[in-house]
């Protein structure tokens, strides 16, 4: 069976190393999609210390209401409906506030207590926010809100600043200043991409996912390498060795050949499980500690495994597809994706354990 083992001191180290490195500054643990695969109750305990969490979902935040945790809780896409505004209210959930119909239903709210909200510009992703050139008026309308917590954080996302060359961020940093310039409340710029590539993002309030898991998405390169430790570890166990001989074929759709007499591992895991399908051969694989290849398709369930490397693999052997050993980024990699989508991918199936306290 498969297991993902969560580290909560990693998680833990990860903030401390966020807080050391950014003095003064608070930390959003952002825990949205369940803690990126790792479990929302679980890392919330892990990360209590944060200074709030952001989610994407009131149903997230009501789950950590119902864990007991009174720190601040961010609903990152904010109310998407009137009734929204109550529940918000009512779990003491902070919105964040984006679109003009947002303002209507604000309007007409007589909710208690007063909503904390953060208003999000929009500097030049084109996802969520205010046009810069809206701001000032919308700010001066929520501060007149009788519903509305007078202390407003003002906020903006990056488009592209995992990539640490794209002029692109700089010109959305400078936007955001202008245009909150002379305003009195908190700001909040940075994502975990930003906080390392960009030093002017780093103010206020960090918002920070990625980075508390010990991944980065930053091509081509891995969260450790910042000095980060991942915190999810995904292994299985070995269930079949088999000699298979040259020039048969391995697999759904017998599109591996093998090129000559040679063991071949099967491991419990599939793309049941979260192991992507997409993991073309040659995509590493670590069998008791030495890497070896993915070879042949994904099944649901399976994986099939070159274990020429390791000749005297056997049954019961573990079988690891990424933790500190094998940075998920470089699974990643292979699939034309971000170590996010990975962890947040691992489903159901797979046995979460923990590992410290
Ligand atoms: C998900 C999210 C973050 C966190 O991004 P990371 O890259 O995981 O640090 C920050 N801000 C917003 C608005 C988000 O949606």
């Amino acid at each position: 069976m498969a297991v993902a083992r969560i580290d909560l001191k990693a998680l833990r180290f990860n903030l401390d190393r966020i807080r050391e490195l950014a003095p003064g500054m608070r930390v959003m643990a952002v825990v949205k999609a369940d803690g990126y695969g790792h479990g929302l109750e679980r890392v919330a305990r892990a990360l209590a210390a944060a200074d709030a969490f952001g989610v994407a979902a009131i149903a997230d935040g009501l789950r950590l209401r119902a864990a007991g945790h009174h720190n601040r809780i961010v609903v990152l896409s904010g109310p998407d409906s009137a009734a929204d505004l109550s529940e918000m209210h009512r779990l003491r959930l902070e919105a964040v506030i984006h679109h003009p119909q947002q303002l209507i239903w604000l309007q007409e709210d007589r909710g208690t207590p007063q909503l904390r909200v953060w208003l999000k510009i929009d500097t030049g992703m084109h996802r969520l926010g205010f046009p810069p050139e809206r701001a000032q008026s919308v700010y001066r309308q929520l501060q007149a809100m009788s519903s509305v917590h007078p202390e407003i954080v003002v906020c903006t996302h990056f488009a592209a600043s995992d990539e640490f060359n794209n002029p692109l961020t700089r010109q959305q940093i400078e936007t955001f200043t202008q245009v909150t310039g002379g305003w009195s409340g908190e700001q909040s710029l940075a994502n975990s991409a930003a906080f390392l590539g960009w030093p002017e993002a780093r103010k206020g309030w960090l918002r920070i996912g990625g980075l508390l898991y010990g991944l980065t998405v930053a091509a081509g390169h891995t969260g450790e390498e910042y000095g980060f430790r991942p915190a999810m570890r995904l292994h299985t166990r070995l269930l079949a060795v088999n000699q298979i001989g040259k020039g048969e074929r391995i697999g759904y759709a017998a599109s591996w050949v093998c090129p000559e007499n040679m063991p071949v591992g099967v491991a419990a895991i599939g793309y049941g499980d979260g192991y992507p399908r997409a993991a073309p051969s040659g995509t590493p694989v670590r069998v008791a500690g030495v890497e070896v290849p993915l070879i042949g398709r994904v099944s649901m369930d399976l994986i099939t495994l070159d274990l020429r490397a390791v000749p005297d693999a056997r049954i019961g052997d573990e079988v690891l597809l990424w933790g500190p050993e094998l940075p998920v980024e470089r699974i990643a990699e292979q699939v034309g994706s971000i170590a996010y989508e990975l962890t947040c991918g691992v489903t159901r199936r797979v046995l979460a354990v923990e590992n410290g306290r």
